[in-house]
């Protein structure tokens, strides 16, 4: 195997780290490599302890490739571990990456930020000021990586809002917007270490794949875990409560910043798959969840303290208060059954809103994707054009809101009647332009439509 055989994605072989054989350890981490016949490389450490059970004394070194009866064939390759199981070299520092790094003169400020944030997420005024700054500030922190005396504090996040009201999407963007490799787990899927489900190390794992298996990448990506409210400590219970509390602890050393050995390329560790050591100190948590009934939790604080001396007020002053979550603390939190320890490190706490007919709205109209025009590029493709007017957004909206599921029903709805929309309008040449109402959405009309001919004489 030449060293500088070139591979199909580009990297030379030679780009990635070889691995002990018997402890599978990187070479960076285990020390130089004794290189045997038929790719077989094993650290002195691993071929001592080899020898040293071989006799019961301290043997010394001696050439195993040449022992009468040892078959080196019965062994498979260390490099013929697939590719997506190793590691790329950290790269020296003079060596120009391909793609456009963050750098402190190129990340954007908070404003900037925040712009191109507007283009892509509606509303959530509040959420995207605070993620900008807070992105800003543990991006700053993360590339000068110079503050010895001011230590300043991970912006870790914690974010609360309903479904569909867009806290993946605000993540996704923002990762999209640095160019920082980002991963997404869900916390139901976490258990405590040695249950069936993944081990929070898994979450490493995942951030380690989006980053190419590029360690040094991937210590400054982020990583979103969303359903976080799942986890939190179970009441009542008297079996152990190994998905809650436990992954809860579980999360904290990684949420702080530690050196955890990670499996590279499967989500969990046995025997066969290579470690490498990932340290989370620069990595950006976000932790995101809906806490159904966590609105119950705030009204009933804020109620205690308007109810008390002076400030004494009406006690269902709350009940209608839509947005009651963006009210939400700590406390309420750790009354919900987050643990002190695991809030603590998440010091960034903000909540979005849900969403209304009004900005469903535009979430159907304005985005710089939205799903509506890209039906409306499909479609200019066969030279017709597709319009909607203005009821039938509202009537999308109103649809939407009855499901519950925040931005996410409108897809659902939207795929619906556009399909026979799809599948008809190429039928026939004639026509030229179909535009969409209220009445098609509601059931109780037919989409309008105009022939070529009709549009041309129109223009003249
Ligand atoms: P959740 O809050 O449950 O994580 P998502 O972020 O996954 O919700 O939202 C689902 C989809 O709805 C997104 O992919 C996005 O297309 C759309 N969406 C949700 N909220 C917004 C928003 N505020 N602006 C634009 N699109 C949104």
């Amino acid at each position: 195997m030449g060293d500088d055989k070139d591979l199909k994605n580009g990297h030379k072989e030679d780009d990635y780290e070889k691995y002990c054989y018997l402890c599978r350890r990187p070479e960076s981490k285990a020390g130089k490599l004794i290189y045997m016949p038929n790719s077989i490389n094993i650290c002195q450490e691993c071929m001592q302890k080899t020898f040293d059970s071989f006799s019961g004394s301290n043997m010394q070194f001696m050439d195993l490739s040449n022992m009468p009866n040892m078959n080196m064939n019965q062994f498979t390759p260390v490099d013929d571990i697939p590719k997506k199981q190793k590691v790329k070299k950290k790269k020296e520092k003079e060596k120009k990456q391909e793609e456009p790094e963050l750098t402190l003169s190129t990340i954007p400020a908070p404003h900037e930020m925040k712009a191109q944030l507007d283009e892509y997420v509606i509303g959530q005024d509040y959420a995207k000021k605070v993620i900008s700054v807070a992105v800003y500030n543990h991006y700053k922190r993360v590339l000068t990586d110079s503050m010895d005396d001011i230590e300043i504090e991970k912006s870790n996040m914690l974010m609360v809002g309903p479904t569909g009201s867009g806290k993946t999407y605000l993540v996704k963007t923002i990762a999209r917007i640095l160019n920082v490799p980002l991963a997404i787990t869900d916390a139901t899927t976490l258990t405590e270490a040695g249950y069936i489900g993944d081990d929070v190390e898994s979450v490493l794992s995942k951030l380690l794949a989006a980053a190419d298996n590029d360690v040094e990448k991937a210590e400054r990506g982020i990583i979103f875990i969303d359903e976080i409210d799942k986890i939190a400590k179970k009441r009542n219970t008297n079996s152990r409560d190994v998905s809650g509390e436990a992954v809860q602890q579980g999360l904290l050393k990684i949420l702080e910043g530690a050196e955890v050995e990670v499996p590279v390329g499967a989500g969990s560790k046995n025997a066969m798959v290579p470690l490498t050591t990932i340290n989370t100190r620069n990595i950006l948590f976000i932790c995101g969840g809906a806490f159904p009934d966590i609105e119950d939790i705030i009204k009933s604080r804020l109620n205690k303290q308007s109810s008390i001396g002076f400030r004494a007020d009406l006690k269902d002053k709350y009940d209608k208060d839509d947005n009651l979550l963006l009210k939400v603390t700590v406390e309420d939190l750790r009354d919900f059954g987050m643990i002190p320890e695991f809030l603590g490190r998440l010091p960034v706490l903000f909540a979005l809103q849900s969403l209304d007919e009004e900005m469903m709205v535009q979430i159907l109209k304005e985005p710089k994707n939205a799903i509506l025009k890209q039906y409306q590029k499909l479609l200019s493709l066969d030279g017709v054009e597709l319009r909607f007017d203005d009821t039938a957004y509202h009537a999308i909206a109103k649809r939407a809101l009855e499901k519950k599921t925040g931005a996410r029903a409108l897809r659902a709805i939207i795929e619906e009647f556009m399909l026979d929309i799809m599948y008809q309008i190429p039928r026939d040449d004639n026509i030229g332009r179909v535009t969409i109402t209220g009445d098609y959405i509601e059931g109780t009309g037919g989409p309008l439509l105009e022939m070529r001919g009709v549009l041309a004489l129109e223009q003249e």
